[in-house]
């Protein structure tokens, strides 16, 4: 299973952290389709396929050719039987029963229409499908359900919310923060993350890390900033959760659990003046038609402790398949313990630190990978 092939000089590691992934996929027919299954497993609570088919999906976007036969496929990590079986389907019929009955599929298409709502996670939209409910329409119209703040959020603003984030939206809602921070503490640190630091052109949300260097001066920063955004009216949704972030805990293996640091996920009203999406003339168009002049975006922001900044960096930028992969190295690789605050040296027993991505690589034994090769 982890023998590593070589493929014209290139090696294929089972770790994503050992991959350069790029944007160019060659074999996104075959990862689309596996990425179905991943979903539907994940909504079905089966992690051990779950775990396989997101493997074998994340290797296949390495590779620099595409895969045309099974044959092609040998001696690559994580190609187990059922992921082979799949493969085969698409490469002879060009497409796989099992994916399209998953696409036709009740419960597969309902969790994936309700969880698209902006609050609404596995749980609620598993509660909904029991109680019989099947679309959007009737949800809102149930009145037996209390839906959370953050679920009315998601439902007022769904439209917007579920179109993606372009790129120069993303640039529009960077200027909001970075004006918003600066405006507050000119040495703040203000770095996109996420998606779009991977060089992404849409996302479904608009990631921030902020760090203030040599102090403890972020701790007000939050309040103040969404202080502003709300005499400003540019605050549609903002849920702020508090740091419980210890020194001395030891990092946890958990990609999907919530890190530690202060953070607020909102929904900011972004003026469509503010977008520059390179043809003035269409949007002076969309002035006169339309009265709605903005767009909700979410975006996520967090705040560091400066010494702590390169680890949430690495955290933040993803991709979650890259985050799992360089943790599970960090694990079995080296007895080290990876997270987005720290990164701990279970044979010495300390905390290593680092003042940059780059030394977290060297920390672990690992050739440094920039952001846009993180796309695993
Ligand atoms: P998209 O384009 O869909 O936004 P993305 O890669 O930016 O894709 P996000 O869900 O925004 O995905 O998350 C960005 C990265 O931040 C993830 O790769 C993950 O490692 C990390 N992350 C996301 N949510 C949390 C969280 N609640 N706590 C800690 N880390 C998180
Ligand atoms: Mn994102
Ligand atoms: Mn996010």
């Amino acid at each position: 299973h982890s023998a590593t092939r070589d493929i014209g000089g290139i090696r294929i590691s089972p770790y994503a952290c050992q991959r350069r992934t790029t944007l160019k996929n060659y074999n996104q027919k075959l990862t689309d389709a596996f990425e179905i299954l991943v979903e539907n497993y994940e909504f079905n609570e089966n992690k051990e396929f779950c775990l396989a088919f997101g493997r074998a999906a994340s290797m296949l976007k390495c590779l620099p050719f595409t895969v045309v036969q099974v044959n092609d496929t040998e001696g690559l990590p994580w190609m187990g039987e059922q992921v082979k079986e799949i493969t085969e389907d698409i490469l002879e019929e060009g497409e796989s029963s099992k994916v399209k009955a998953v696409l036709n599929d009740e419960n597969y298409r309902s969790i994936k229409l309700f969880t698209s709502v902006f609050g609404v996670g596995l749980k609620t939209s598993d509660k909904w499908y029991k109680m019989g409910l099947r679309t959007l329409e009737e949800v809102k119209c149930n009145k037996n359900l209390t839906l959370t703040r953050m679920q009315k959020a998601g439902f007022l603003y769904y439209d917007d919310l579920i179109s993606s984030v372009s790129k120069a939206e993303a640039d529009a809602a960077t200027q909001i923060v970075q004006d918003t921070v600066w405006k507050i503490l000119p040495d703040a640190v203000v770095t996109l993350t996420g998606g779009f630091r991977r060089g992404k052109q849409a996302g479904h949300d608009v990631d921030f890390l902020i760090t203030v260097p040599g102090s403890r001066q972020e701790e007000e920063l939050l309040h103040t900033v969404i202080d502003i955004w709300k005499t400003q009216e540019l605050l549609l949704y903002y849920d702020l959760i508090e740091s419980t972030f210890e020194n001395t805990k030891l990092p946890s293996r958990k990609v999907d659990a919530l890190d530690h640091f202060q953070k607020c996920f909102a929904i900011l009203k972004v003026h469509k003046e503010r977008v520059n999406e390179g043809s003035a003339v269409q949007s002076k168009v969309f002035a006169e038609e339309e009265t709605k002049d903005w767009k909700a975006i979410r975006v996520d922001l967090v705040v560091t402790p400066f010494q702590h900044y390169a680890f949430a960096l690495l955290g933040w930028t993803g991709s979650r398949q890259f985050e799992r992969d360089l943790r599970r190295y960090a694990t079995h690789e080296k007895k080290m313990m990876l997270d987005n605050h720290a990164l701990y040296d279970k044979t010495k027993k300390i905390f290593l630190s680092a003042a940059n991505e780059e030394e977290i690589f060297s920390h672990l034994g690992l050739d440094y990978l920039e952001p846009w090769e993180r796309n695993a």
